[in-house]
């Protein structure tokens, strides 16, 4: 690199800065690609799936070469009650339908990496970029601990924290109610206890989200996932609810952890990996301005996470190539200003990304106003509702819906029982 100059700097090698720095470099653009950690993927925490889509608009074939731990053939949801629990899930027929993949971050940041490096991309591992380098009023580069990086534009893919932008005004401090902590634990698992317990194949693997149990009545999703070995098993849960209700994080995942159906999962497992990391959850209402003269801002630091749909990396991967395609179009223009950067945030509004956000943008309100009926309401009565269809005993099946149905109506209200008190009728008044 001539006098620490390239053309396109990018802060972070998660995601989205990886899938930057493979474009930048196919169109044969010098870039630098700047990380803290000793080793891309070091610090970053994750306890799910990739998407294939996206992944493979990026890195074709993805799948035949990368370190992926298996492919997703079901996701399933688990409503727990305080014992019992009701699962229900998606089973692909065909494996040509593979969707999705869990990986473990380390490996899979670090192999990304290495793709954009074959590409051509310079990566600066242990590299702690402490602010941008603003002469004349211009982003010109990086300030790291030891020394300075010129470019013609920098693209900020920081995570959820984002200093650099905050630094330049693109970003606030994220409300406590639209971040949300995740922990987790790895558990490690003999491969065939892992496999019967879950039912899966050698290659196979499960992705579930869980609701309820010791989450219920907090704004809180606990997820689970089998990789080779083992399972990532946690929950992430809004700030604001971690101090209005005091939670002690830690001991929230050993309550989950302790649920009966979670616990016949995880049976002399492991843990071999504790970890905590924060994702941002504001969703649409809290996109920040992501481009300005000579920066654009991609992945968690612009707030892309479709928390409805538990996407994340995709929409990192996907900001991360349209930010990189718009500083191509601003390098051979010989123009890096806002006027011509602003069609980034066109590109993503053409996209799902934009798209898909704004469809949610009100969801979670609706969701943290429902959060009693979603995480102990719909899951006591799904037990409910098994319990009455399953049992055979001394009671009559008539009287049991009665008492089904009147818990129903007395919980749900009228109006929004009325579709199920039409169906439920014939069976319990009708001679
Ligand atoms: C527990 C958990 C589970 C998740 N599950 C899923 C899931 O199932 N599916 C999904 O799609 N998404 C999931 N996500 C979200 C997903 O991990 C993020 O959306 C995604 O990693 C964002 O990518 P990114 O590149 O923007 O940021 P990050 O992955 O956070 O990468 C940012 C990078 O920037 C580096 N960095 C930060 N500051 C500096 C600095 N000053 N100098 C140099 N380097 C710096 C960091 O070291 C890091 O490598 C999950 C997140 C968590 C925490």
């Amino acid at each position: 690199m001539e006098n620490n100059k390239v053309e396109v700097i990018i802060v972070g090698a998660g995601p989205a800065g990886a899938s930057a720095a493979i474009t930048l470099a196919r169109a044969g653009k010098k870039v630098l690609l700047a990380d803290r950690a000793d080793n891309a993927g070091d610090k970053n925490v994750f306890g799910g799936t990739i998407y294939a889509k996206q992944t493979a608009e990026i890195y074709p074939n993805f799948w035949k070469t990368a370190p992926v731990e298996r492919a997703v053939t079901e996701q399933k949801i688990f409503m727990l009650t305080d014992c019992d629990s009701v699962q229900f899930g998606y089973k692909y027929a065909s494996k040509a339908s593979y969707k999705a993949f869990t990986v473990k971050r380390a490996n899979w940041d670090r192999w990304c990496v290495e793709q954009a490096q074959k590409e051509g991309a310079y990566f600066a591992p242990k590299t702690l970029v402490k602010e941008l380098l603003i002469e004349n009023g211009k982003v010109v580069g990086i300030q790291t601990e030891f020394e300075k990086f010129y470019s013609d534009i920098v693209i900020i893919a920081d995570g959820v924290n984002s200093l650099l932008a905050k630094q330049i005004g693109l970003r606030n401090e994220i409300k406590d109610k639209d971040v949300s902590l995740s922990v987790k634990e790895v558990i490690e698992i003999p491969k065939e206890n892992l496999q019967d317990r879950f039912n899966i194949d050698d290659e196979d693997g499960c992705a579930c989200k869980i609701l309820g149990g010791p989450l219920k009545d907090i704004m809180a999703l606990g997820f689970m996932c089998t990789n080779k070995n083992s399972i990532a098993l946690g929950y992430s849960v809004s700030i604001d609810e971690l101090k209005k209700h005091n939670i002690k994080p830690y001991e929230l995942l050993e309550e989950l952890k302790e649920h009966p159906t979670i616990a016949s999962y995880i049976k002399g497992g492991k843990t071999i990996e504790y970890s905590s990391h924060l994702i941002p959850e504001g969703g649409y209402n809290c996109i920040p301005k992501v481009y300005d003269n000579r920066v654009l801002v991609a992945g968690d630091a612009a707030m892309f996470v479709n928390n409805i749909h538990f996407e994340g990396t995709n929409l990192a991967m996907l900001s991360g190539k349209l930010a990189a395609e718009t500083a191509i179009e601003a390098l051979n223009l010989s123009d890096c200003s806002a006027s011509v950067l602003c069609s980034y945030y066109k590109k993503l509004e053409d996209s799902i990304l934009i798209k898909d956000l704004r469809t949610h943008k009100n969801t979670i309100d609706v969701i943290r106003k429902n959060i009693h009926t979603l995480t102990s309401l719909y899951p006591e009565l799904a037990c409910d509702f098994f319990d009455l269809l399953t049992a055979a005993d001394e009671i009559p099946k008539r009287a049991k819906y009665r008492k089904f149905l009147s818990k129903f109506i007395k919980s749900r209200g009228i109006t929004a029982s009325i579709p199920f008190v039409f169906l439920a009728m014939e069976k319990c008044f009708k001679k």
